[in-house]
């Protein structure tokens, strides 16, 4: 009888305490931007919808999407997604979108949304990365245009596996797109990194912009990636972390 007691707490323990199956703690809504590249739609969503009941999310796209940085909308979600690849930007847009940010708005970039916005360095200091399409400078550093390759099997490695956006991750095998050359800022934390020749060492990192936690994923080109539990893991951890202290 006490083995069976026993056995059933830990039943209990297992299902309701298991990381796997842990909602956020709050309500989190997300808005998801997109534009200026395509992407597999259907399983897209359907990663967002499997994060929890916790978390929603809204998917907006650019360029009607820059409205929803101005001040009025901004308290409508509460972490950005980025998952766009926009390029044309005007001078009052930059400036809504960078002050959305810098007063504290949480910010999660994936994959294409390292290329975009070729034109607008405040975007890649937001960012804390930029892929450059051709030949750039950036703090005095020259880079050359940076180079992709899809479907490539690779291993990514978890830098630090107690920061709150890795716990529970180990190392896994991806496949995925790479990037390789791309500008990453000094004084980002690493989180994630690769020694697949085709792509850059870091390929995650956080960082901030203003009062806002940001969090940048190379990852995510199409559904592999979107079915991938450990990227989805990852994606989840890093709504709740930048969350945490967003505004
Ligand atoms: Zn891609």
């Amino acid at each position: 009888m006490k083995t069976l007691l026993a056995f059933s707490i830990f039943i209990f323990s297992v299902l309701f305490f298991s990381p796997m199956s842990s909602d956020a703690k709050k309500p989190i809504r997300i808005l998801v931007v997109t534009g200026g590249h395509p992407y597999d739609k259907a399983p897209f969503n359907e990663m967002l919808t499997g994060m929890g009941k916790n978390i929603t999310s809204q998917v907006v796209e650019f360029p009607s999407a820059f409205d929803q940085f101005l001040p009025e909308n901004r308290r409508n979600y509460d972490v950005l997604v980025f998952y766009h690849m926009w390029q044309k930007i005007t001078q009052e847009q930059e400036k809504i979108v960078a002050e959305c940010i810098r007063e504290g708005k949480p910010l999660v970039v994936l994959h294409h949304s390292i290329c975009a916005f070729d034109d607008w360095p405040e975007y890649w200091k937001i960012v804390g990365g930029k892929y450059f399409h051709k030949p750039a400078t950036v703090d005095g550093e020259e880079y050359a245009a940076c180079t992709y390759i899809h479907d490539i099997h690779f291993r990514v490695n978890i830098v630090n596996k107690k920061h709150p956006v890795t716990k529970g991750v180990k190392d896994y095998e991806a496949f995925d797109e790479t990037y390789k050359g791309y500008y990453v800022a000094n004084g980002v934390e690493p989180i994630l990194s690769a020694t697949e020749k085709s792509s850059n060492t870091v390929i995650g990192w956080t960082w901030h912009y203003g009062k806002a936690r940001v969090v940048t994923l190379q990852s995510g080109h199409a559904a592999p990636t979107y079915q991938d539990a450990n990227f989805r893991k990852l994606l989840k951890q890093a709504i709740v972390w930048v969350n945490a202290d967003g505004k």
